[in-house]
């Protein structure tokens, strides 16, 4: 069947589910949006689009951000970086502070709250917040292929305005020694790239390396060498939506990685990456509507990461 008339048996399936779920509201700016936004994008290996909905409307990616820094982390850091964040799932919420205290301060993966941030830490490394963030965003702009991503401050200064908890989290930590960086230097790069300002389609084609062994099929480059590109994709697959990973394996069998701001990225090896959006969440913080068009189309188009 063709991909178009797949995604539009998706939106028909969702549609009477549109605007279900909690638009996440801890952070002001994100509570402004309509529930009942919709959009999916799927790009594959021959860099073709295939969209429905509001997929080339921007959206705060928030945690998906997480899968770039970690890619990069990586990459540039390399192995040491396991001396301050587990590779564990956490089998918490994204913003848990318990584990902290009982494992010295280090956090469980790279895709929770306090790993993403020792990440961020890492990758700031001496040279300050400000050149991490403009380098990470020159990587999304050039990988999606179009200059108009962008970093929403507003959306950035409503989560450190009421961001209490992670200030917690990051202070936790520094109290174990496990950030190098100021923590308010810490938060004001980890605040900026979980405001990134994406589309289904700008994200989709983003991340499209990570469907291709870390190379991007369209262009050639090679972004994350190959088992760097496997480890990200095996930490998407056990860490990706916090405690509801397990759920979300189950039910897609992709690799995936949850936004507060209500999108989803999943990968489908040597077929091609998917972002979906859909505003509201369930308890975990897992775009609920947009879970169940991946559902769907997983269903119908057979992906899947074990087969
Ligand atoms: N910026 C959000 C936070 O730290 C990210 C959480 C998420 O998207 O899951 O609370």
């Amino acid at each position: 069947m063709e991909m178009e008339a797949i995604l539009a048996e998706v939106a028909a399936a969702v549609e009477p589910h549109r605007g279900a779920g909690k638009v996440a509201s801890y952070i002001p700016a994100l509570a402004e949006v309509d529930p009942r936004k919709f959009g999916i994008a799927i790009v594959d290996g021959q860099g073709r689009y295939h969209c429905a909905g509001d997929c080339d409307e921007s959206f705060s990616i928030q945690s998906i951000s997480k899968v770039f820094t970690f890619a990069l982390a990586l990459e540039r850091v390399g192995p040491v970086l396991w001396k301050r964040v587990g590779r564990e799932p956490s089998g918490s919420p994204f913003n848990s502070i318990v584990q902290l205290e009982r494992e010295n301060g280090i956090p469980r993966n790279p895709l929770i709250n306090p790993g993403a941030m020792v990440v961020t830490d890492q990758l700031i490394g001496d040279r300050g917040a400000d050149a991490f963030v403009e380098e990470l965003l020159a990587l999304l702009r050039e990988e999606a292929e179009d200059d108009s991503v962008f970093i929403d401050d507003r959306v950035a200064q409503s989560e450190s305005e009421t961001g209490a908890r992670n200030r917690s989290l990051a202070w936790f930590m520094k109290a174990f020694g496990r950030l190098d960086n100021d923590v308010e230097t810490v938060l004001s790069a980890y605040f900026r790239h979980c405001a990134l300002a994406m589309s289904c389609r700008q994200l989709a084609r983003a991340a499209l390396f990570l469907a291709f062994d870390g190379r991007d099929p369209v262009t050639g480059r090679r972004v994350v060498a190959s088992r760097r590109c496997r480890r990200v994709n095996a930490m998407m697959m056990l860490c990706g939506h916090y405690d509801n990973s397990g759920e979300f394996a189950f039910r897609i069998g992709l690799p995936g990685k949850s936004g507060v701001g209500g999108g989803i990225l999943a990968i489908a090896p040597g077929k091609g990456s998917i972002a979906v959006w859909s505003p509201g969440l369930n308890a975990a913080g897992t775009s609920q509507v947009g879970a169940m068009a991946l559902e769907k189309l997983v269903e119908r188009t057979g992906w899947s990461a074990f087969v």
